[in-house]
């Protein structure tokens, strides 16, 4: 992926004038064709499309994305209140969690629904709602994460109730005259059609041993190239297999089941840049690196920090035009070594570089593949940094200012 021509001195500029830097820029054409994308999920006997919101939760995307016709996906009760508050229809809405509130009962009540992804919470709902439907999250045991930290499949992982704890389940959902009316199986990021094909086949036993299921959840984890030698989940490819498992899962059972799908990271990850001025540039001498420091950082993307995850980058020579090119690192603003933008891909420790316009304090520096988890997923306010400003390009090339930066005495405001 390179970065877009749009991201030229004019609307540097522009941006400048709107909300200064560091600042996010999420391109509202790439999220429609994204969630068109999504739409057209081969699904035979239905399809429910839903957004991982904690992949990029601000209320303008929330609100472009539901617009859409697409649910979504919660990862806690604070974002079931997020989603609800941008006008989103609860019925719409499902919570997948690693903690359940304890007053969780308040959503359920307006029409969320539920995943139990433990034999506890199944336990806690049913308790709330005896005599009612549920969803089970379960782990399958298969897992195809990109790495180890987004790996959410397998015996490693803590997400869903393990596969061999079916009689468990029905025990409990027995207690409290339960129905189990969807399953949920969501195991990492992957781009493989042959791994899909496994998964749904693992899903699908679920589903067989559980006849009241309606609707089978596959979750999320379509994984998208942000760099040029990455490859991108070619979404209705990997849905074939998935549709032929669930036509022939039909014919053998005459159960005809509906498919859900919840991703976050193909919906928003290419939308959404990092506009960043490069506020100094320094060496280490002979032998040494060259560092463009840029005025954003792990405060704003911490991807790199945390997966050594690879991101496009270009810098935009601010009033003059550039011939020569050089070799740099580029690190954040963090007083932390760790705060390094350009990581090696194999190993997170080492530095990399990037052979780029030969650059000076002031140029811009347009960092892409920043719209999931990015804005949602930082280390906010590390050295007191603001939380930073997020800006939507409607389709006609128009900036809307949809979140401003963070003040200090906001950043403040709750210390006594
Ligand atoms: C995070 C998450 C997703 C989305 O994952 P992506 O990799 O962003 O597509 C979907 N479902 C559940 C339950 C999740 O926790």
């Amino acid at each position: 992926m390179e970065i877009p021509e749009f991201f030229n001195a004019q609307l540097l500029s522009e941006l400048e004038a709107l909300s200064g830097t560091p600042c996010y820029v999420y391109d509202e054409a790439t999220i429609r064709r994204q969630t068109d994308i999504m739409k057209k999920f081969p699904a035979p006997f239905g399809l429910f499309p839903r957004y991982a919101m904690k992949a990029c939760p601000t209320r303008a995307i929330l609100a472009l994305v539901t617009g859409e016709g697409i649910g979504i996906d919660a990862s806690s009760g604070f974002e079931i209140d997020r989603a609800l508050r941008a006008g989103v229809d609860p019925t719409a809405i499902s919570l997948s969690t690693q903690e359940l509130p304890s007053d969780f009962d308040q959503w359920i009540k307006k029409g969320v629904k539920m995943n139990a992804c433990s034999l506890s919470q199944l336990r806690r709902y049913g308790e709330k709602f005896p005599n009612t439907s549920i969803g089970i999250r379960f782990n399958p045991g298969l897992g195809s994460g990109g790495t180890a930290k987004t790996n959410v499949g397998g015996p490693s992982s803590s997400f869903g109730i393990w596969h061999e704890k079916k009689e468990e389940v029905r025990a409990i959902a027995a207690e409290f005259s339960l129905k189990i009316e969807r399953i949920h199986t969501h195991i990492g990021s992957g781009s493989d059609p042959a791994v899909w094909q496994r998964t749904a086949n693992l899903s699908l036993a679920l589903v067989r041993e559980f006849e009241t299921v309606e609707s089978l959840n596959l979750g999320g984890g379509y994984k998208v190239a942000r760099m040029a030698d990455e490859v991108s989940t070619d979404l209705l490819k990997i849905g074939e297999p998935v549709a032929a498992a669930l036509t022939e899962f039909a014919e053998e059972t005459g159960r005809k089941i509906r498919l859900e799908i919840e991703p976050g990271t193909f919906v928003v990850a290419n939308a959404g840049y990092l506009v960043s001025r490069v506020q100094d540039v320094v060496d280490t001498g002979t032998g040494g690196h060259q560092f463009l420091k840029l005025d954003s950082g792990m405060t704003e993307l911490l991807r790199p920090s945390l997966y050594a995850a690879q991101h496009p980058i270009s810098i935009i020579p601010r009033g003059r035009t550039v011939e020569d090119m050089e070799d740099y690192v580029i690190v954040g603003h963090c007083c932390e070594s760790g705060d390094l933008v350009t990581p090696a891909p194999d190993d997170g420790e080492k530095l990399a570089f990037r052979n780029l316009p030969k650059t000076q304090i002031g140029d811009w520096c347009v960092i892409g593949g920043a719209g999931a988890y990015c804005s949602a997923m930082s280390t906010k306010n590390y050295n007191s940094f603001p939380e930073t400003s997020e800006v939507l390009r409607s389709e006609n090339g128009d900036l809307n200012l949809i979140r401003r930066r963070q003040t200090l005495d906001q950043l403040l405001a709750n210390e006594i």
